[in-house]
C-alpha cells in the first residue's frame, strides 16, 4: 500500500493555499512524513493525524521552508500526551546533528523529554527507516540535499526531488516510479536559481519512465503560467498541479 498525501506545495513566500514544502509518504503501515516546513503540522492536524501517528520525518534539505517545522514537532512531543509514542526517527543529510544542537542551543526546550526521538544523518544508498525501504539519492541543490526513493513491498515506488537543479541524478531517482513529485518552482520562461521549471520536471520524468508526474514548490512567478502544458510538451504520461491536502493512492501493481 502507497498513499501520498500534499501537506504543502509551495515555498518560502507566504500563500493562504499553499503551506512551505511537506509531504506525508504511507507505506505498508508506516508513515513518513518527507520535509516539515512551517505549518505542516497544522496541515498532519487537517488531515486528521497526530503526532503518535508520524513513525519518520525525511529531510531533503536545511533550507528553512523544509524543515522549520521540526523545531515545533520537538516543543509538540514534550506535552505529556505524548509521552507512551514509540520512538520517532528524524532523518537528513550530514549536518543534522549540528542543525539541531544549534537549535537545542537557542532553546533548549526542544531537548526530548519522555519521547524517544533519533536523529539519523544518512549517506546516499539503501536505508530501512522505521521498517520502509527507502532509498536516498543526492541531488543537486544545496550541497547536502537528498531525493527519496520510497517504495512498498509489492514494489510501487513514490520518488520525491526536494528542491533541485537539473541533474543526472534525477532519473535513477524517479526510475519507472508511479508517483514522481518534482521541484517545478519557476516557469520555463521566468527560470529561477537553484531550481526546475516544469519543462525539465517534464524532461525527467520521459527520462526516467515514470508514471505520474506531480508538479510542485511553486513561487508567485509560477502565477498566470500553465505548467501542466509546459511538461506536457516533454512528458506523455499523467501530469498534476501539487495542491495542498490532495491524496494520490497508487494502486497495487498487476
Ligand atoms: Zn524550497
Ligand atoms: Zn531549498
Amino acid at each position: 500500500m502507497l498513499q501520498l498525501t500534499i501537506l504543502g506545495s509551495g515555498t518560502s513566500v507566504p500563500n493562504p493555499e499553499r503551506f512551505p514544502a511537506g509531504y506525508l509518504v504511507e507505506v505498508d503501515g508506516v508513515r513518513l512524513c518527507v520535509d516539515l516546513g512551517p505549518g505542516v503540522l497544522r496541515r498532519l492536524a487537517a488531515v486528521g493525524l497526530d503526532l503518535d501517528a508520524i513513525d519518520a520525518v525525511l529531510l531533503t534539505h536545511y533550507h528553512t521552508d523544509h524543515c522549520a517545522d521540526v523545531a515545533a514537532l520537538l516543543f509538540a512531543l514534550r506535552n505529556p500526551r505524548y509521552h507512551r509514542r514509540r520512538p520517532l526517527v528524524i532523518v537528513g543529510a550530514r549536518g543534522l546533528r549540528t542543525l539541531i544542537d544549534h537549535l537545542t542551543a537557542a532553546w533548549p526546550w526542544l531537548a526530548p523529554r519522555e519521547v524517544v526521538v533519533e536523529f539519523r544523518e544518512i549517506e546516499p544508498g539503501m536505508h530501512r527507516i522505521a521498517g520502509a525501504q527507502v532509498e536516498a539519492i543526492a541531488i543537486e541543490h544545496t550541497k547536502e540535499s537528498l531525493g527519496y526513493r520510497i517504495g512498498d513491498t509489492l514494489g510501487a515506488v513514490v520518488a520525491l526531488t526536494g528542491d533541485a537543479i537539473w541533474c543526472d541524478a534525477l532519473i535513477p531517482l524517479a526510475r519507472g516510479a508511479e508517483l514522481f513529485v518534482c521541484d517545478s518552482a519557476f516557469p520555463t520562461a521566468n527560470p529561477g536559481v537553484g531550481h526546475m521549471t516544469p519543462t525539465e520536471a517534464g524532461r525527467a520524468a520521459r527520462l526516467a519512465d515514470a508514471k505520474h508526474l506531480i508538479l510542485t514548490h511553486f513561487y508567485p512567478e509560477c502565477d498566470g503560467y500553465d505548467l501542466i502544458a509546459e511538461a506536457a510538451a516533454e512528458f506523455d504520461g499523467e501530469i498534476s498541479m501539487a495542491r495542498d491536502l490532495a491524496v494520490h493512492s497508487v494502486s497495487p501493481r498487476a
